[in-house]
């Protein structure tokens, strides 16, 4: 069949490429780059109907289809396994579609930013608690929920994104189109929950890496945003990832001190972190001569109702961290070093990771390996990144060299913990095959060392099958779950090696 005019058919001339250009550009992940994977066509829908009706034609044809939001995820999610298929660009449905502050959920089309949907809800009062990724300029909704993605503000208290999903609209592979959740009622006219009505199947579309079906339109709860909060900045002299760990942990067993996010910046971090801060800000100027040799950084950000109730629960998260050896407090002002202030009342949530990914300067590139650990564990996988960052010294040299180490920590869901690991290489060819391995290396130890990736794409995801993670039992009933969904493998082939031709 003609593919290109049966497109053209559905969304319109417009709205389809199969142009070099759009290939290419559509063909790189944001991260590595170290390989190109162009797809045949490049589609951006604007309704529902007109997903369901490429679906359709894809499922008899068997074409893969690679649903990309805002093509910021960090593991090569958004490119097809091999060259070919088509990408299916959901940026062309950013629309609110209901804000309900009866219900306290927004309904949103899945291709809308996560900052355009927090400026909107901030106007009136509102935030959606956990702010998306760091990345929430640019990425949407959909690739959030796929990701299970935290990072952009809130962590600590609100834990996922996919925690405050209440309901989906999702096209699946044969071209149905499905309402999970309260809304799977016909009779419910307002989404609102996820539990109830049989078993709880918005989670089978929630952190999936896209491989169960297109998320069209997402519920989620909204939050009055506290009118008070504060903000503290701590320097960690000694033993670091311990103290760290402490710390967390005693504010998790301290109960609700309305800790918003609790981040640890370790030295290479600070440093990239500031680059890129002190161009932008130059008052980090100065925090950088407070703070001269990089030691690592720990701080806080801590929401309340009331003044009376910030200042018990600040009094208190003081102490728990001062009380540790070789913990010190940096001034209340951003002036004084209190990254924490501009975090919070700077947007910071949605530019310090940015500044991390150029820590190395031009050319360099992030080659992740985010993952979630309990607290407790903090000093292992650090010791854990030690040992392989010692016994791959000599490809790490050789590629650049590459920088190797974490990036943050951040507070999570209860007793979780994220952690940023991973590399920062040079994106030159010469180096690409070594990167490629040190890469594939990385994430297998991660795997191995009881880290559980969140933002997995096709490199984690494939990572977790070659680490062996999963027992026999469980990948077949994984394989089971999509093949029933999908039984031409077509959405998002290749991700934990399941779909498709390769
Ligand atoms: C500077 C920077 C900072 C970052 N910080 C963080 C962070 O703090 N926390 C974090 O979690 N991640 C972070 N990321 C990674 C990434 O941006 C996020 O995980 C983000 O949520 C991905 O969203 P996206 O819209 O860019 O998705 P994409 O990269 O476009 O897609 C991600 C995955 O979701 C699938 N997908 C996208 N939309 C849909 C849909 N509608 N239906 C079905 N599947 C879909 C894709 O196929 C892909 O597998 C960061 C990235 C960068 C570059």
């Amino acid at each position: 069949m003609d593919l290109l005019k049966t497109i053209k058919e559905i969304v319109g001339p417009d709205y389809v490429s199969d142009a070099d250009f759009i290939r290419q550009s559509y063909g790189k992940g944001i991260a590595g780059g170290l390989i190109e994977k162009r797809p045949d066509y490049v589609v951006r829908p604007h309704s529902v109907e007109e997903i369901s009706e490429i679906l359709k034609v894809a499922n008899k044809e068997k074409i893969p289809i690679i649903p990309r939001g805002g093509g910021a995820g960090l593991l090569d999610g958004v490119l097809p396994p091999k060259e070919g298929g088509i990408v299916l660009d959901m940026t062309g449905m950013d629309e609110i579609l209901d804000f309900n502050e009866d219900n306290l959920t927004v309904t949103v089309q899945c291709g809308i930013t996560w900052a355009q949907l927090n400026t909107f809800l901030m106007e009136r009062g509102y935030y959606t608690g956990s702010l998306g990724p760091g990345s929430g300029m640019s990425a949407v909704i959909g690739g959030g929920l796929s990701h299970h993605s935290v990072g952009g503000g809130g962590a600590a208290k609100y834990g996922a994104v996919t925690r405050h999903c209440v309901g989906l609209k999702v096209v699946l592979a044969n071209g149905d189109i499905i309402t999970t959740g309260s809304g799977a009622s016909k009779y419910i006219k307002e989404p609102f929950s996820r539990w109830g009505l049989g078993p709880d199947l918005t989670s089978i579309f929630l952190g999936d890496q896209g491989i169960m079906g297109i998320k069209v339109e997402a519920t989620l709860l909204i939050y009055p945003k506290p009118k008070y909060r504060s903000y503290r900045t701590f320097m960690i002299k000694r033993k670091a990832p311990k103290v760290v760990s402490k710390i967390l942990l005693d504010y998790r067993k301290a109960g609700d001190l309305g800790i918003y996010d609790a981040f640890w910046l370790p030295d290479l971090s600070v440093a990239a972190g500031l680059g890129l801060i002190v161009s932008e800000f130059t008052v980090f100027k100065l925090w950088k001569e407070v703070n001269p040799k990089g030691k690592d950084v720990f701080f806080y950000t801590c929401e309340a109702e009331s003044e009376e109730e910030l200042e018990q629960n600040v009094k208190k998260l003081n102490e728990l961290a001062l009380q540790n050896k070789g913990v010190e407090m940096f001034g209340p002002e951003i002036e004084d070093g209190n990254i924490a202030k501009w975090h919070y009342e700077k947007n910071g949530h949605w530019q310090i990771y940015h500044g991390f990914w150029g820590a190395a300067g031009r050319g360099s590139i992030p080659q992740t390996a985010e993952h979630h650990i309990p607290i407790h564990q903090i000093p292992q996988m650090m010791d854990a990144l030690s040992k392989w960052e010692s016994e791959n010294q000599d490809l790490l040299m050789k590629a650049g060299p590459a920088i190797h180490g974490l990036g943050s920590a951040l507070l999570c869901d209860h007793t979780t913990v994220e952690m940023d690991s991973g590399l920062i290489v040079f994106n030159k060819p010469e180096f690409r095959e070594i990167n490629e391995k040190l890469w594939k290396s990385n994430l297998e130890m991660v795997v191995r060392s009881g880290g559980m990736p969140y933002m997995a794409g096709m490199r984690y995801s494939r990572a977790l099958i070659d680490a062996g993670a999963f027992s026999d039992p469980y990948y077949n009933f994984l394989k089971a779950v999509k093949y029933a969904l999908d039984p031409n493998g077509i959405i998002s082939p290749g991700k934990f090696y399941l779909g498709g031709k390769e």
